[in-house]
């Protein structure tokens, strides 16, 4: 474990910037002088509740938001500061509705059955103008612009600053590309525990948000930034090992469709929890209003959106919502940039577990295109069109409730019930548009 005091006084650091993530994925942090880190080491540092997402009132006590030392990290771009990520207690209990307690607990459940989940995400963004208005970079106009050469290399200062980093923190990060929307790129690094993704993951958000401010845009991970291209997603690769992470668990042939794609039969089970649980996860893996305009949306301007609408699996193909690209391993291509890296995370462990405790069947494998004969499929379930309907869906599913914590998933669906509620009472240019003259 590392000791941060000793940690400060060899990297000069100044500051710790001690940092929990919300029921929203937003990162709250305090800043604490590096002299003052040995008792937040021990008690935390002190945070009032109610004035984040966490569903607590302003006569709850103080919430300690203890430092996981093993996590820290000096900013590459401001080396006097350390992030480092923290674990919510109240009164010497973990906060039960706390993100990151959520997956340490799922993480523990999966322990229980000797298992390891370890995962990689693609959390795709766009980089715009200051204001957030308009992409940042005014040639990048192309109708198929994926993979575009000129349009990467126009924004080469910031994403080899971000990869650079990367490599230094020893994320074993091995591509970088311009995406399918005009103004969106990707980043990729090895995929590993869970937990240690969750976390990352998280700190990449910072890390680009940051580094694209410094060079002056705004880098956001918002699922449909901009109407008629394509959104961001946050595509997750799951595979499930032994304790010591040296067998993988996935891999294997246990017959039918789910053996000619690599799996084992735990890991039929696996994916058979995440489509039994598909429409009510939504709710986590697509959290805001604006997520349901990424999936079931129209074509976009490169001719696919990329992002799914039913609740199917295949092989190699990325039309469906579970795509299998390799023996022992699989992809759920529904999740996208909103989701809470942590809630991400759990909510993949917690429909896993319930799959492989229930013994689900994954179902049918299709193998069409989605896009072009999608109809075709009529006994596919639809993914939710609306955050209310993921909510809904969620509350009606209790198994999944049950696995993530009762209290977590009670004070979710109340938290965004209020954001939807706040969603629907604002007033729209539509409606003006629709109804004025009726
Ligand atoms: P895609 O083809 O979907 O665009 P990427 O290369 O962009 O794939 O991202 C793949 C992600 O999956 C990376 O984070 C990678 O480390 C991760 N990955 C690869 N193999 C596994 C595995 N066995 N288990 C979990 N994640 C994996
Ligand atoms: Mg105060
Ligand atoms: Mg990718
Ligand atoms: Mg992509
Ligand atoms: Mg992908």
């Amino acid at each position: 474990m590392t000791d941060l005091a000793a940690f400060a006084k060899e990297k000069g650091v100044k500051y710790f910037m001690i940092s929990y993530t919300d029921l929203f994925g937003g990162q709250r942090a305090k800043l604490v002088p590096a002299q003052a880190i040995g008792d937040m080491v021990e008690d935390g540092a002190g945070f009032a509740g109610f004035a984040t997402w966490l569903d607590m009132t302003p006569a709850h006590p103080d919430m300690l938001a203890v430092p996981d030392p093993s996590t820290v990290i000096q900013l590459p771009w401001r080396p006097e500061v350390a992030w480092v990520a923290a674990n919510c207690v109240m009164e010497g209990e973990d906060v039960a509705q706390a993100p990151r307690n959520v997956l340490r607990k799922l993480v523990d459940e999966a322990a229980k059955e000797g298992l390891r989940v370890k995962t990689g995400i693609e959390a795709e963004f766009f980089l715009l103008t200051p204001e957030g208005d308009v992409i940042s970079d005014p040639f990048d106009t192309a109708e198929k612009p994926c993979y575009d050469q000129q349009a990467v290399m126009r924004r080469y200062d910031v994403i080899s600053e971000i990869c650079d980093y990367m490599l230094d923190l020893g994320w074993g990060p091995y591509q970088n590309d311009h995406e399918d929307a005009n103004g969106q790129f990707e980043m990729n690094w090895e995929f590993d525990d869970a937990l240690v993704t969750a976390d990352r993951h998280s700190f990449f958000k910072f890390m680009v948000k940051s580094v694209a401010e410094k060079h002056g845009f705004r880098a956001t991970f918002m699922p449909k930034p901009i109407e008629g291209l394509t959104g961001n997603g946050c595509h997750a690769h799951i595979s499930v090992w032994d304790l010591d992470g040296k067998v993988n668990a996935f891999a294997g042939d246990a017959g039918g469709q789910i053996g000619e794609v690599g799996l084992s039969e735990r890991g039929g089970y696996f994916l058979g929890g995440i489509m039994k649980h598909a429409e009510a996860l939504a709710a986590l893996t697509n959290p805001t209003v604006n997520s349901y305009k990424r999936i079931n949306a129209p074509r976009t301007m490169s001719g696919a959106t990329w992002a799914p609408n039913t609740v199917t699996w295949t092989g190699n193909n990325r039309t469906h919502m579970v795509r299998v690209p390799g023996p022992g391993r699989f992809e759920l291509r529904l999740p996208d940039g909103a989701a809470n890296p942590f809630l991400l995370q759990s909510v993949i462990i917690a429909a896993g577990l319930s799959g492989i405790r229930s013994k689900a069947d994954p179902g049918q494998r299709h193998d069409i295109d989605m896009y072009a004969e999608g109809h075709k499929i009529t006994d596919a379930p639809r993914l939710p069109l609306n955050l209310l309907d993921a909510i809904r869906n969620f509350e009606a599913d209790a198994e999944l409730q049950a696995m993530l914590g009762k209290e977590f998933s009670t004070s979710y669906a109340k938290m965004k019930h209020q954001e939807w509620n706040s969603f629907v009472s604002h007033f729209s240019r539509w409606e003006k548009d629709n109804t004025l003259d009726i």
